[in-house]
């Protein structure tokens, strides 16, 4: 504990305390702050909170005093095992090896604050890298390398080569799968963001055997469609109350099937699994904390430990450029602009669009419609890339079925407004053992501001070896 930690547990428990004053248009209004949530991967959170950083300790997790053993094996939780800020400070004069607690965190005195109450899982660290990189081993080895060698490397590695991933907005393509690191059951060389692609693609890389050789009996697949269901409730942006109570029973399918079928002691991330429930109880969906946003701005911070040439104290560099950064943005009075970018094009008159794209002029008289247009090829709007032929999630229809819309056309206009032409796609059905609707075209043209979509996000568009046209989305909506 040093004294700039002193300082900066002072300075949060002003702003709860004092708060400050802020002049807006309506008048001065004080705002107080408290501090809600620390994020960070499960050895910096450790580290911070007074836990043991090993994550081969006996206990190591901050929200329960589980053991290890226990974990490895599946054990149920068990609520007197759950931390409590009374059991922690008590804890913290026994054995270490016996409770997990090291040291009492300084951020217990930042007031309305405790670190076991601290409810923050990484999905990034714990998922992505490392129960879909267990897991998928797992899966490739029975499908490649065993006994059975259902599928070919070489034909898994040909449909990854070819997957649309322009069209389906994936900037991170998987890279092709090498024989040794699946017969050795090695790490796959694959980034988060590779990997989350990977696992969204998979089925329809291998439908054929999936709908052939390998069918929903199979344990195998069974256990994919339970990673698989897991991953639409993590990384999907907002939850219906009942999808967290079926979130806790696929956690426990999912870890009974990996110990019956792999032959695997369950690691330390499977078990942060567990409280997945809780935490989204209390801190919300899981993918507004994941860490991947935050990795990504140590990309700057790189950058300019890059770009400097001087080695006498890269960290103070770093800061200061940070620090005039930061400042430029508030003198500048420009935080976050959203990102808006748009792809050639050619202009548009007004009048001619309802000639044009056969919208009605009532349409065309709302206001964010003026004129005048560009038609362009590709627009990304917050990092999403829309392209002609990519599909969106329109709407939910009266019969409770997915509406799904292909890009035809995209038009701006000056005003940054977006509007999407679409082919309407209609799901009829949803097929399990692929994780993807069926669809059908309903040969009807529509069209809708990208603002009013469903769900912002890119649907993966497919087409089946029969050519029977599939969609799945990339999290439960
Ligand atoms: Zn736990």
């Amino acid at each position: 504990m040093t004294g700039k930690h002193l300082q900066m547990v002072e300075e949060l428990n002003f702003l709860l305390l004092e708060g400050i004053e802020v002049a807006t248009k309506e008048g001065s209004t004080r705002i107080y702050f408290t501090l809600g949530l620390l994020l960070g991967d499960n050895e910096a959170l450790n580290n911070a909170s007074g836990f043991m950083e090993d994550p081969n300790a006996t206990i190591y997790c901050r929200l329960c005093k589980m053991r290890k053993q226990e974990n490895q094996k599946n054990c149920p939780l068990r609520d007197e095992f759950m931390r409590t800020p009374q059991q922690y400070v008590t804890d913290g004069f026994q054995n270490q090896k016996q409770t997990g607690v090291k040291e009492n965190s300084i951020w217990n005195l930042v007031l309305v604050f405790h670190v076991v109450k601290n409810f923050c899982q990484d999905i990034a660290h714990d998922l992505l890298e490392g129960v879909c990189k267990y897991g998928m081993q797992h899966i490739l080895y029975y499908l490649i390398c065993s006994s059975n060698k259902i599928l070919s490397l070489d034909e898994l590695n040909a449909k990854l080569k070819s997957f649309n991933y322009e069209k389906n907005g994936f900037s991170n393509r998987p890279p092709l799968l090498r024989y040794d690191e699946i017969n050795k059951k090695k790490k796959l060389h694959m980034s988060e963001s590779e990997m989350h692609t990977f696992i969204l693609i998979f089925p329809m890389l291998v439908e054929d055997i999936v709908e052939g050789g390998i069918n929903i009996e199979n344990e195998i697949w069974q256990y994919f469609s339970v990673l698989r269901q897991i991953m639409d409730i993590c990384f999907a942006k907002s939850l219906r109350t009942e999808l967290i109570d079926i979130l806790d029973s696929l956690v426990n399918q999912h870890h009974n099937l990996y110990l019956k079928l792999f032959n695997d002691p369950l690691k330390l991330k499977f078990h942060n699994m567990k409280h997945y429930s809780l935490v989204i109880k209390m801190s919300g969906p899981l993918s507004h904390l994941n860490l991947l946003r935050f990795e990504s701005k140590h990309r700057e911070l790189k950058a300019i430990a890059i770009s400097t040439t001087s080695r006498i104290n890269p960290c103070h560099t770093i800061a200061v450029k940070e620090q005039l950064r930061l400042c430029h943005c508030l003198l500048g009075k420009h935080g976050l602009p959203p990102k808006f970018e748009l792809g050639h094009g050619y202009n548009l008159e007004c009048a001619s669009l309802s000639t044009h794209f056969n919208i009605t002029q009532d349409a065309l008289s709302i206001d964010k419609f003026s004129g005048p247009w560009l038609d362009v090829k590709w627009v990304d709007i917050n990092g999403i890339d829309y392209n002609i032929g990519s599909v969106v999630v329109l709407d939910v229809n009266p019969d409770g079925f997915l509406e799904f819309g292909k890009i035809l056309n995209i038009l701006a206009n000056e005003d940054q407004h977006v509007l999407f032409i679409y082919e309407k796609l209609v799901a009829q059905s949803f097929n399990e053992e692929i994780h993807a609707y069926e669809i059908v075209n309903s040969n009807q043209i529509t069209f809708s501001l990208a603002e009013n979509l469903l769900s912002p996000f890119l649907a993966i568009h497919h087409y089946l070896s029969d050519g029977r046209d599939i969609v799945s989305l990339r999290h439960a909506v």
